[in-house]
C-alpha cells in the first residue's frame, strides 16, 4: 500500500524545495499527456522508511494567457484529484496572503485530506506567520523548513497512518 501526496500552494513558498528534498535524484516523470509533465511533476518520495508518490504543482510560474488565479485553481484541482492527501504550503515569513486564501477555499471545498504546512519556518521571523496560518481554517499548521530539513519528523508522523 502506498499513497500520493500533492504539494500545492502559491508560487515561491518552497514547494519544489520540499519536492526535491523528498525525491532527491529519483525524479521520474511518468505522465505522457501534453502539458502534464510541465505542470505537475511526479516523483518517488522517500521519507525514512516511507515510500510514496509526490506531485509538485510546477506550472504556476509560467506566463500564459490564463490568469495566475485561473491556473492555480485548475492545477490545484487536478492535483487534488490525483492525490490521497494534499500538503498545502504557505510561506511563514510572508504570512497569509490573499492568494493563500484562494487555495484554502479550494481545499476546504474539495475536502481532501489536507496538511497545512508553514514553510520557511526556521528562525523567529516565521513565528507570526505560523500563528496566522490557523486563520485558514485547515487546522494546526505544520512548521517546516524545506530548505533546512526541519519539521520532517513531524511530517513523517502525519504521513505514517496513510502508509
Ligand atoms: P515554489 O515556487 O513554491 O516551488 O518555491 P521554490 O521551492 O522554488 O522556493 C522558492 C524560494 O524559497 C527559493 O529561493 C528557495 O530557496 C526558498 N525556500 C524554500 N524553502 C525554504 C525554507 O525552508 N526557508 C527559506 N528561508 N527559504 C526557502
Ligand atoms: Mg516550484
Amino acid at each position: 500500500m502506498s499513497f500520493t501526496l500533492a504539494i500545492v500552494g502559491r508560487p515561491n513558498v518552497g514547494k519544489s524545495t520540499l519536492f526535491n528534498r523528498l525525491v532527491g535524484k529519483r525524479l521520474a516523470l511518468v505522465d505522457d499527456q501534453p502539458g502534464v509533465t510541465r505542470d505537475l511533476r511526479e516523483g518517488e518520495a522517500r521519507l525514512a522508511d516511507l515510500r510514496f508518490t509526490v506531485i509538485d504543482t510546477a506550472g504556476l510560474e509560467e506566463a500564459t494567457d490564463e490568469s495566475l488565479q485561473g491556473r492555480m485553481r485548475r492545477l490545484t484541482e487536478r492535483a487534488v484529484e490525483m492525490a490521497d492527501i494534499c500538503l498545502f504550503m504557505i510561506d511563514a515569513r510572508a504570512g497569509v496572503l490573499p492568494a493563500d486564501e484562494v487555495f484554502a477555499e479550494i481545499l476546504r471545498k474539495k475536502s481532501a485530506h489536507v496538511i497545512l504546512a508553514a514553510n520557511k519556518g526556521e528562525g523567529a521571523a516565521a513565528d507570526a506567520g505560523v500563528i496566522e496560518a490557523y486563520s485558514l481554517g485547515l487546522g494546526e499548521p505544520l512548521r517546516l523548513s524545506a530548505e533546512h530539513g526541519e519539521g520532517m519528523n513531524e511530517l513523517y508522523t502525519m504521513l505514517l497512518p496513510l502508509a
